[in-house]
């Protein structure tokens, strides 16, 4: 089997690789590079092959983001502002998490997070994603007051913030309705929210992963309320834990089928599980993480399952790191997602990355796998092609250091999300 990412896979025209697949493996694909959508088993087919099939999967995965969304790769300057790390749910793949007690818990002020809002715009951001742990004394109306904050400092800044579970929290805190908690949320500056705290849309397996979390019945109830009113979400999936093949493609098409209802999900982001440091794994109810042949697998999965509905599929780098999210952009991803700036809740699970990427090297990366770097906006409206390398103009960001892992208390969702 060809290395990922490497000169001899890229070289593979998609039609060689295609015609080496096995039929049950070949006719899905045909199908999906026809525009026509997979079903179940077609997509359990596809979620467990192997060798050439694996090369035809990605390839024709490869080919549809092409014919979809061309070859620009986009990013996001962005920040992640993580308020606390105190949490009460309990997750058991969250390395990140902490009582109030623990020498480490952390809230930050309404203060700090505006200041560090507002060196964020300086260093050249667009937008701000804003989650964090659910503390037990949390006040409800929290979420809304750190907005208005926010936006009274920085009206234009995009506010990415709260997954459906902290959204959930905010309801159940203040006992409103969720239309007119996400109301308020909205009318406080909330621009859209991620679709974090997925984690697998399958109730059983969320059993096994965090009993208190949200039901998914409650997730498909927060971000339809959100598309409806106006508020675009992300769409997630973690993967590499206890789930099978067939949970993944349950989700995407679940996802899918919410997205031909609301047309609300901006982005797919597959989530490869941090195991190192969660009780899941510690104590044997997880694999250990990942694999590079899954995180194929899922990325290309998703580009021919979510086909002409999701039209955005984006890589975590601080889950996967840097060449296997090269190989999944030549494998149906299309986006890098955020510089982030600083992250620390992927690497409080174990994870190797997660710290900060200046743009520039976004762009550097992205061109060494032959495609065009370009900034995104939140909602994926393009700010700027970089066709020229020689042509740029640095952003301030680019002249940081990158932040060391012990110089800041600010991190990033945690593994779930
Ligand atoms: S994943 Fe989120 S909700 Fe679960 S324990 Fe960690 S911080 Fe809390």
């Amino acid at each position: 089997m060809l290395k990922p990412a490497s000169l001899e896979w890229r070289e593979i025209p998609w039609e060689r690789a295609l015609s080496a697949a096995r039929p049950d493996v070949a006719g899905p694909l045909e199908k999906a590079l026809a525009g026509l959508d997979l079903g179940m088993e077609e997509g359990l087919t596809l979620a467990k092959v192997e060798g050439n099939d694996l090369l035809a999967l990605v390839k024709v995965a490869d080919e549809i983001r092409r014919r979809v969304v061309g070859d620009r790769i986009t990013y996001v300057v962005n920040r992640n502002l993580n308020f606390t790390n105190v949490c009460i749910v309990g997750c058991a793949f969250c390395g990140f998490s902490r009582g109030p007690d623990s020498p480490d818990a952390y809230f930050h002020s309404t203060d700090t997070l505006v200041a560090k809002s507002v060196e964020a715009v300086e260093l050249g951001a667009t937008e701000v994603c804003i989650q964090g742990g659910l503390p037990k004394d949390l006040d409800g109306y929290y979420y809304v007051e750190l907005l208005r904050a926010i936006k009274a400092r920085l009206p234009d800044l995009h506010v990415h913030a709260y997954s459906p579970m902290e959204i959930t929290y905010g309801v159940e805190k203040t006992r409103l309705p969720l239309r007119e908690y996400m109301l308020m949320l909205k009318e406080a500056g909330l621009n859209s929210i991620p679709g974090t705290a997925a984690e697998i849309l399958d109730d059983q397996v969320r059993k096994s992963l965090s009993p208190n979390k949200l039901k998914v019945r409650q997730w498909i109830e927060v971000v339809r309320m959100a598309h409806g009113l106006g508020i675009p979400s992300t769409s997630t999936m973690m993967y590499g834990h206890t789930e099978l093949p067939e949970h993944w493609v349950r989700h995407m098409l679940l996802l899918r089928e919410i997205q031909k209802e609301t047309h609300g999900f901006t982005e797919f982001v597959p989530l490869g599980f941090i195991h190192s440091q969660t009780k899941l794994f510690q104590k044997g109810g997880a694999r250990a993480g990942r694999s590079v042949h899954e995180d194929l697998i899922v990325h290309a999965l998703a580009r021919i399952l979510l086909n002409g509905y999701i039209p955005n599929i984006q890589v975590s780098w601080v889950k996967l790191g840097f060449e296997e999210s090269l190989a999944c952009l030549e494998a149906g991803a299309n986006d890098f997602g955020g510089t982030l700036m600083e992250e620390s809740i992927s690497k409080a699970a174990g994870a190797n990355f997660g710290e900060y990427v200046s743009p520039g090297e976004f762009r550097a990366m992205i061109r060494t796998i032959g495609r065009i770097p370009a900034e995104r906006a939140t909602a994926y409206k393009i700010r700027r092609v970089f066709e020229n390398p020689d042509a740029e103009e640095r952003l301030p960001l680019e002249r940081l250091p990158i932040f060391s892992s012990t110089a800041s208390h600010a991190t990033m969702p945690p593994t779930g999300y």
